[in-house]
């Protein structure tokens, strides 16, 4: 069966050359216009994957994703955006977005992205099944992570970087590392500062004091390490 992709873009011109793109390599398309759509596609159609335009009318992609991840939808989401700062890119991510592309980018990157973001959520059901430490637990095949028994809110992409952490404790990763084993190696686009975000969200998450982590550790000029 096709994977299933909801694509939810307020401009019909990159609607629908982003659906073209993604029937013609094999997927299940599906469009919205505006983010009430798009929520009431997501619950019906059970997509595997969404990209969600960040700008959009009434209820925009903020609102769609944080209402989807309240109400414990944890399809994977691609945020598309036209605003290049930092502090949006770290905004989507807080929400729950597993990644994000910055418009204008071309219809080769769009599929390299899906295609990384499915093959992470078969690596899923790969290997470590879970992990403890520290008074978290970690459960990689159901995507659910703990902290002293209270729920803790991961998105997909922070449990893939934590199962790529914890699968190699003691090891120190590059930053290169992560971009090669989450991204892909045909993903030039995704920058070393991705990584950090990442890593700076992560740690707001599980550590006790982000600021002084003791779990994942930064080893300077290289990248990190975990340490349980
Ligand atoms: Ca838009």
């Amino acid at each position: 069966m096709p994977k299933k992709i909801l694509v939810v873009e307020d401009e019909p011109g990159i609607r629908l050359s982003l659906s073209d793109e993604l029937e013609s390599t094999g997927y299940q398309v599906f469009t919205a216009g505006d983010g009430e759509t798009a929520l009431a596609l997501a619950g019906r159609e059970k997509p595997d994957l969404i990209l969600l335009d960040l700008m959009l009318p009434v209820l925009d992609g903020y609102e769609v994703c944080k209402r989807l991840r309240m109400r414990g939808d944890k399809t994977p989401i691609i945020m598309l955006t036209v605003k290049d700062k930092e502090i949006d890119k770290v905004l989507g991510l807080e929400l729950g977005a597993d990644d994000y592309m910055t418009k204008p980018f071309s219809l080769r990157e769009l599929t390299a992205r899906v295609k990384a973001v499915f093959r992470r959520t078969e690596e899923r059901s790969a290997g470590l099944g879970s992990f403890s430490f520290g008074g978290i637990d970690l459960d990689f095949k159901k995507f659910e992570a703990s902290k002293k028994g209270k729920k803790l809110e991961l998105t997909p992409l922070e449990f893939h970087m934590l199962k790529l952490l914890v699968g190699r404790k003691g090891e120190v990763l590059r930053r290169d590392d992560f971009l090669d084993g989450i991204w892909g190696e045909d993903n030039v686009s995704v920058s070393s500062r991705t990584v950090d975000s990442h890593i700076a969200n992560i740690r707001k998450k599980i550590e006790d004091d982000p600021s002084r982590p003791r779990h994942i550790l930064s080893i300077r000029g290289v990248g990190y390490k975990f340490v349980e």
